[in-house]
């Protein structure tokens, strides 16, 4: 059996909800006479509940690569907060003034904690990114709101404005770790507390976000 020609657009719509209640209506009635179509309105429900599927396990895919930058990121702070813990009371060797200097970089790089609630501006769902480096706290902040935003997506399917946020906070993710790897290898190579680069005390954050998901085009 084939659906009539005249009656595609109207299943179509009948199926999306798009349609006015006189046409609802006609389309209802039709389908109820004409096997053809009945199958295409099934065939067509079908289709629609699996791009349905498929967005969910979009929106799972991304909400879980967004908690893997949030645990990265709240990692590198407490990396931070141990190591400046080892540098409040400097060892001899080294200076306090360079001592002092560490502290505020680390500080900078952690972050406030307040910064770890920090909202998006709404409306259209923009995380201001910072295009470049910035603090692990703001970056888990950033990206708590970002999973919010994907997980309360409307029909499952994250919209490409939240794919192209999520690739801004990669970027920055990524800029500040590199900062951050930099900043741990000074530290290491003064022997604080003990600890030499390479010796694993100072391990980089072992979390390296750097695969930035497909654009929503190619989802499409
Ligand atoms: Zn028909």
């Amino acid at each position: 059996m084939t659906a009539c020609a005249d009656q595609n657009l109207l299943l179509g719509g009948l199926v999306d909800g798009e349609l006015d209640a006189a046409n609802t209506a006609l389309a209802e009635a039709h389908v109820t006479r004409c096997e053809g179509c009945r199958e295409e309105l099934e065939r067509l429900q079908a289709v629609r509940s699996l791009m349905a599927m498929d967005g969910m396990r979009r929106q799972l895919a991304l909400s879980q690569q967004i908690m893997t930058v949030m645990s990265a990121s709240k990692d590198a702070y407490e990396q931070g907060k141990g190591l400046d813990a080892k540098l409040t009371a400097p060892p001899a060797h080294v200076a306090s003034k360079v001592a002092k200097t560490l502290r505020k970089e680390i500080a900078d790089l952690a972050g406030a904690s307040k910064d770890a609630s920090i909202g998006l501006s709404g409306g259209s769902y923009a995380v201001p990114a910072v295009k470049g480096a910035t603090s692990f706290s703001r970056i888990n902040g950033q990206a708590s709101a970002l999973l919010e935003m994907v997980e309360s997506s409307s029909d499952q399917a994250p919209v490409p404005s939240l794919y192209r946020t999520y690739a801004d906070l990669c970027r920055d993710f990524n800029a500040t770790l590199a900062a951050w790897q930099s900043l741990q290898a000074k530290v290491g190579q003064l022997n604080v507390d003990g600890a030499r680069a390479g010796d694993g005390t100072l391990a980089p954050a072992r979390c390296q976000v750097s695969r930035v998901p497909q654009t929503a085009a190619n989802y499409r």
